[in-house]
């Protein structure tokens, strides 16, 4: 006799037939188990959402009045014939991965991922299992993070240039994950740090569940900007450049991105210096985390995808490649990488 597998790939996104619910759907669904908080994985109109408590204020300040449940990592809840729980992803504050068994044969999905620590997130945490399904955003060879103090350092100098010749430091980010990020990095002894609104509402989100972030000056439309000498601003990508970006005066644009590994990228965004920096695993990384799982059978979604599976194959996994619609490009969405 032959069941159904634990987790299947359907055009509404990731579902367990033995407990009836999606993962990361991104179509409406009755149940919905979510990874984090970002666009592309929290999507609005789904019966009832389960989350990590700590990416519940994000989901429920994006989404509005919604069905939802929050959970511990590590806590296991039996949904139908399935056990779930939720483990550390290290991507954004609370994402999580999904780890779903049924009579003993274990999946996770993992969502997007970075194993390194951030200070801000609870660090990944490998997760033992049979069937793998991970992200490929950076899965080439020639995606290598720097190490962090590196590229500390590199954006500290850079602001520190721009308040020496008296200008504002503009620098372009997600408002979830990347920008929280970036203000932990950025020495507060240079000068304020501003923040757009897109920015700002996420940090009085994290703030108001008790995570610590450097302090920050909303950007309201009575600031007078001649009141910040030095300043840093950290906004969306979009905003740089703009109307609402010209009342600065003088400035120079930076983008952080793990894209600004490829040289090309880098000479082609509006930016005028780019840093490599990213809420994903880079190809060490994603090696290793595969490693770490045991898991023999691997699913790679968006990103490199192709290329990312026929490495696994070559050495040594089952790899396949499977649809999803989870944002992999250069879009300026929450997660652009
Ligand atoms: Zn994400
Ligand atoms: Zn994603």
């Amino acid at each position: 006799m032959s069941r159904p597998p634990v987790l299947t790939f359907t055009d509404k996104g990731i579902y367990c037939p033995a407990g009836d619910f999606y993962i990361d759907p991104w179509r409406p669904v009755n149940r919905a188990l979510i990874t984090h908080g970002h666009a592309d994985h929290a999507r609005p109109g789904m019966g009832t959402y389960l989350a990590t408590h700590l990416a519940l204020p994000v989901i429920r300040h994006r989404l509005g009045d919604i069905d939802a449940d929050g959970i511990r990592y590590g806590e296991k809840r039996t949904i139908g014939s399935a056990q779930v729980s939720f483990h550390p992803a290290g991507h954004v504050p609370g994402s999580a991965q999904i780890r779903v068994e049924v009579a003993g044969e274990v999946w996770v999905a993992s969502g997007d991922y970075k194993v390194v620590d951030d200070g801000l997130s609870d660090p990944f945490e490998p997760v033992k299992c049979h069937h793998f399904i991970t992200e490929s955003t950076f899965g080439l060879p020639v995606f290598r993070w720097p190490d962090q103090a590196e590229v500390a350092a590199e954006l500290n100098a850079w602001w520190r240039g721009c308040a020496a010749t008296g200008k504002t430091a503009f620098l372009g980010a997600y408002s979830l994950g990347k920008a929280q990020r970036l203000m932990a990095l950025l020495d507060p002894d240079i000068g304020p740090i501003l923040t757009h609104t897109a920015v700002e509402n996420t940090n009085v989100v994290l703030r108001g569940q008790g995570i610590p972030l450097a302090d920050t000056v909303h950007v309201t439309p009575d600031l007078n900007p001649k009141d910040y000498p030095g300043a840093l601003v950290l906004s969306p990508p979009s905003a740089q450049g703009s109307a609402w970006a010209r009342r600065f005066g003088p400035q120079e644009t930076a983008f952080a991105s793990g894209w600004m590994a490829l040289r090309g990228i880098r000479r082609r965004r509006a930016g005028d210096r780019g840093f490599v920096i990213s809420d994903h695993a880079d190809w060490a990384g994603l090696l290793w985390a595969i490693s770490e799982t045991e898991a023999e059978n691997i699913y790679v979604t968006h990103g490199y995808t192709d290329i990312f599976m026929r490495y696994l194959n070559d050495n040594g996994w089952n790899a396949e490649v499977v649809p999803t619609q989870f944002n992999s490009d250069m879009t300026e969405t929450e997660d652009g990488g």
